[in-house]
């Protein structure tokens, strides 16, 4: 699992301008390696490998004698950013050809850099200091024990001109069940349907915007009908042929998912979401989810005993706010994807943050009932609202053909 810590850096004066002239080279290196992965694409139709640019950047360091002075693995990152920038581009490239349109924008120059990132050596961290190859001992607020091994360091400065240094860490810290299995957390989101507390990420159903528009054409043209009239009855019966369609597609995803968790994990916990009030929300996108989940959660529960798994849920309140290291619990705004601990400084997937927490308090919960219920799956059951119910809300009670 990957963390990062931020901590505030103190450069001394010589330090920054010996940072800022780095960071200047490395810009410099980028467009450079940029102009040649150019070239190359338009006489051979093939991008460079890491391997490719990273030649071209010990030929460049012969000419220009001042790229000595650089870690060599700070410049290799260099060539590890163009290369993730290629990758993105590709990646929407594709995206767009499976119907998405996305804005698609090949690699840019750089204006500048504000970053330099030693991929995993070439710095030491000290008590009070970090020792940055080529740089020297760099002062820094060290507030707070680093758990897990490092991997990179990155130094940054911000527009106003303030210093941090992040470092990446990955713990193993998987939680095993007797049987062997692991434990986890699982936060259901919209964005990505679940998150799991050991880093997995599920992506949502694709059917959603496609039938989305669908829906909707089918009622507006239901409403566009008269009351009682023949063609009103058919174009509800053409309606609820998509909600058939939506809830075939969304039961088999479900089905799938609670299976394959189950029989992966040996105890899951997840947030009992209110989702009664969330259906009552008009967003369609959103409420199919709602529904799903509901679903979802049912099908887990059911499915957990024969599978040897234990479900548990936890109440919602405070699993996305709660900093899972220290406890700290603070605002974030929805938009905000990554939890930045105020008093910790741990800076972690808002998402995979509360999945942390849920299996906590699943765990918590787990102890405190445990030889009580005796049952695999979890006591509350969730009640399962109807897709259908909303075509009912619609007018279109009529229609409930099936
Ligand atoms: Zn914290």
């Amino acid at each position: 699992m990957k963390s990062a810590y931020k901590f505030r850096a103190y450069p001394s004066k010589e330090q920054k301008s010996n940072l800022n002239h780095q960071m200047f080279l490395c810009k410099e290196l980028y467009n450079f390696l940029l102009v040649k992965s150019k070239e190359y694409f338009k006489d051979t139709g093939k991008t460079f490998t890491q391997y490719d640019m990273n030649k071209w950047i010990t030929k460049f360091k012969k000419e220009y004698p001042q790229y000595q002075d650089i870690h060599s693995q700070v410049l290799q990152n260099v060539s590890q950013r163009l290369h993730g920038a290629y990758k993105n581009f590709f990646r929407r490239v594709k995206r767009n050809h499976n119907g998405k349109h996305q804005h698609v924008g090949f690699p840019r120059f750089r204006k500048f850099t504000s970053s330099l990132t030693y991929p995993d050596s070439g710095f030491r961290l000290n008590k009070k200091n970090i020792y940055l190859s080529t740089i020297g001992n760099v002062n820094f607020v060290n507030h707070r024990e680093i758990e897990g091994e490092i991997n990179t360091l990155t130094i940054k400065r911000t527009k106003s001109q303030e210093w941090f240094v992040t470092i990446s860490v990955e713990k193993g810290d998987k939680s095993f069940a007797p049987n062997g299995k692991p434990q986890i957390g699982l936060d259901l989101g919209l964005k990505e349907y679940a998150t799991l507390s050991d880093n997995v990420k599920i992506a949502n159903m694709r059917f959603g915007k496609e039938y989305e528009k669908r829906l909707i054409k089918s009622h507006q043209k239901v409403s566009r009908r008269i009351k009682g009239s023949r063609n009103r009855r058919k174009t509800v019966i053409l309606l609820s042929k998509v909600y058939d369609k939506i809830t075939n597609k969304r039961e088999d995803f479900t089905h799938k998912l609670s299976h394959n968790l189950v029989n992966s994990y040996s105890f899951i916990a997840y947030e009992n979401l209110q989702i009664q009030n969330m259906v009552k929300n008009h967003k369609l996108a959103k409420s199919i989810n709602d529904v799903s989940w509901a679903r979802f959660t049912q099908f887990l529960c059911y499915k957990a005993e024969s599978a040897g798994c234990r479900v548990v849920d936890v109440p919602p309140q405070y699993t996305s706010q709660t900093c899972h290291e220290c406890g700290k619990v603070q605002e974030i705004s929805l938009e905000n994807r990554i939890f930045n601990c105020e008093k910790c400084g741990l800076q972690i997937d808002r998402d995979l943050n509360a999945s942390k927490n849920i299996l906590r308090l699943g765990l918590e919960k787990d102890r405190t009932t445990e030889g009580h219920s005796g049952s695999h799956a979890s006591g509350d059951i969730v009640r399962l609202p109807h897709m259908e119910a909303d075509v009912a809300e619609s007018g279109t009670k009529h229609g409930a053909s099936t």
